[in-house]
């Protein structure tokens, strides 16, 4: 069976033949392909093809694919059964294990996905406080609950409107927008509006408009804002959280949150969602308290094997520095590639994550990533496909490396990007 192959009889059965949009490779343009398998920094198609992976699916794999330690912890839960509907001994480990390595985190609920754990966390804020109106950020992106997907308008300071047909203009005009690193916009917002909001939900480090990171102070600004109208700061590090420190951006950063969400890598590649804060703030959840969330698959035995398996691997002394100096290793090396074929190109980096913009400038904003060349990244994304070396399918996506990418992974891959951005460069 062929990629293609797969690809059309699968176009019949899923929407746009895919169980997540940017699978689809529609804005990067031709056909998704099919993974047979995958180890390491590597990737293997139906077809037999080897791609060296920087998508790690879109951040779990920090550790490299099928991690034997992880794998073997699943095969291990797997032979006690696969769900159990009752409390089990892992769950609490796991809960050990968060609060220990995020001590913003004192209680922990665990769910199924990082839209579960956005979507609880807002509506914790909400009944906490009392208070409505959410503020999220353009560009940002929190999962698929209703209140996120509001679009980004340049006008920030207003109520925002749905980019998705379905959310209610009665949900979207709860979520008010802001751009990113933009301090003064904040404080205007907050002193319009601050005594109506209940949280504020930020990427600590977005990932999800490409790679930006927060601007010097600017969180730290945040913080003193949210505490001052008496909002809850949310961290969403369903991407940051154990990739760009091991305590996550708040570890990075030195800012404590009030609710912080957590998914990906905290599931070790099963599907597994997180989110947790202040105790006299998650005390009150059901059945603790009258908020209520649940799950009947919340906590699985087995997913809980493959993240307590994979947070135990990233323990190890020197993991964060090596990641960090690997990531920088590529994103130097394609700025000098970019450089070398007169390519306008800038990137931006923290810890093992990055982001590629086809532009002189330094980003920092949504405005500056949407105005990169997105036509260019495209052509760049096919040509490094074609040479065996998967980036994320979209211009506003980050990159993610893991620590089974090797120098020579790196080399390889900078080989590919010089033909690639000659290809990119000549349209
Ligand atoms: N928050 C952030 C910051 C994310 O990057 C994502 C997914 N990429 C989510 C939430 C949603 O997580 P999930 O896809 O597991 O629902």
């Amino acid at each position: 069976m062929t990629n293609h192959e797969l690809f059309e009889r699968a176009l019949k059965l899923l929407p746009g033949g895919v169980n997540s949009p940017v699978r689809a490779f529609k804005s990067v343009g031709g056909e998704p392909f099919f993974t047979a398998r995958a180890d390491g920094a590597y990737l293997w198609d139906v077809e037999g093809k080897r791609y060296i992976d920087y998508v790690g699916s879109w951040g779990p794999m920090i550790v490299g694919h099928n991690h034997p330690k992880v794998r073997e912890a699943v095969e291990h839960a797997v032979r006690d059964g696969l769900s159990f509907g009752t409390p089990c001994p892992a769950e609490v480990v796991m809960a050990e294990t968060i609060t220990r390595l995020v001590p913003s985190v004192e209680m922990v609920r665990m769910v199924n996905s990082g839209t579960e754990a956005t979507m609880s966390a807002i509506r914790l804020a909400r009944g906490a406080t009392g208070r409505s109106k959410i503020v999220k950020f353009e560009g940002c992106y929190h999962g698929h609950g209703d209140s996120f997907l509001v679009k980004a308008g340049s006008g920030a300071l207003t109520f925002g409107v749905p980019t998705s047909p379905g959310v209610p203009a009665a949900n979207a005009d709860l979520t008010l927008t802001l751009p990113y690193n933009d301090l003064a916009a904040a404080q205007t917002l907050f002193a319009k509006h601050g005594d109506e909001i209940a949280g504020l939900i930020i990427e600590p480090v977005a990932g999800n408009m490409n790679c930006i990171p927060p601007q010097e102070g600017y969180l730290q600004a945040l913080r003193e804002l949210c505490t001052q109208h008496g909002v809850l700061l949310i961290f969403d590090e369903v991407m940051t959280g154990f990739r760009v420190a091991l305590g996550g951006a708040q570890a990075h950063y030195g800012i404590k949150p009030d609710l912080s969400t957590f998914g990906k890598i905290i599931g070790g590649g099963m599907p597994v969602g997180a989110y947790g804060g202040r105790s006299e703030l998650m005390e009150q959840i059901a059945p603790a308290g009258p908020i209520y969330q649940a799950g009947t698959l919340s906590g699985n035995p087995v997913a809980m094997a493959a993240g307590l398996a994979m947070l135990e691997l990233i323990q190890a002394p020197g993991f964060y520095e090596t990641l960090a100096a690997r990531t920088r290793l590529l994103t130097d090396g394609l700025q000098a590639v970019a450089d070398g074929e007169g390519v306008p190109f800038s990137t931006n980096r923290v810890g093992g994550m990055f982001g590629l913009f086809f532009t002189h400038e330094r980003v920092s904003s949504y405005a500056q990533a949407t105005a990169a060349d997105t036509a260019m990244f495209n052509r760049f994304f096919r040509g490094m496909l074609e040479r065996g070396v998967f980036l994320a399918p979209s211009a506003f996506e980050a990159g993610f490396l893991s620590s089974a990418h090797t120098d020579e992974d790196i080399a390889a891959t900078l080989d590919a990007a010089r033909a690639a951005m000659r290809e990119a460069r000549a349209g």
